[in-house]
């Protein structure tokens, strides 16, 4: 698959949150095959979009950043959708770029073949496994989140979970259950975000 069919729906140039302590650009790739009743990225979602960039353009960006930055992360959207994204990844990271992936764990299998080519991850849980498709609206998500999760666990790879919470649909004592169980799985990171409905 070549790189060149990555689809992207967004690129934020620079930013110091997305990826801890390292200066990072944000490639965000379009679609995702979840609908979670807070996602902040509702133009993402479509398989395509209406403001996609060619991936050339992406590389050159990168090309005329290289010492500026330290990294590139891939978020989305569900980056693990885009078949393209190991030979993506591959290209970036061949122009010296540490390399950072956002996830929501949808895709255990890919992930876990991706997860040799990256340095860090950011996976998103968003509920109990029993608990999951009430936000995703997407059945057997939670299998599919859990499992990711044990699979970043068991890779070594850097990482920090990300669990969302809100009165609405994940309370703070179940975010503070999920916490403790990624803890006691070895996690090395966890951070508990207060989340908001988007208007
Ligand atoms: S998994 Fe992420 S991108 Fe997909 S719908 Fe949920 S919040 Fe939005």
């Amino acid at each position: 698959m070549p790189a060149e069919s990555i689809r992207v729906g967004g690129l934020v140039p620079l930013t110091s949150i997305d990826y801890p302590g390292e200066l990072a650009a944000v490639v965000f790739t379009q679609g995702c095959p979840w609908r979670c009743v807070y996602c902040h990225n509702p133009s993402l979602l479509p398989a395509r979009g209406d403001s996609e960039m060619p991936w050339s353009q992406v590389l050159q960006f990168l090309d005329s950043r290289r010492g500026l930055l330290d990294a590139v992360v891939f978020s989305g959207g569900e980056p693990t959708s885009q078949p393209a994204l190991p030979q993506a990844i591959e290209q970036v990271r061949g122009m010296g770029f540490k390399i950072g992936l956002h996830s929501a764990g949808i895709y255990p299998r890919k992930l876990q073949k991706l997860l040799p080519l990256i340095d860090w991850i950011g996976l998103d849980v968003k509920a109990k496994k029993a608990d999951y498709s009430l936000i995703t609206r997407t059945r057997d998500s939670g299998e599919a989140a859990w499992r990711s999760a044990e699979l970043v666990l068991a890779s070594g790879v850097a990482h920090q979970f990300r669990i969302t919470a809100h009165p609405s649909w994940l309370d703070d004592s179940d975010a503070q259950w999920i916490r403790d169980r990624l803890l006691a799985m070895g996690a090395e990171s966890v951070v508990i975000q207060q989340g908001r409905l988007h208007d």
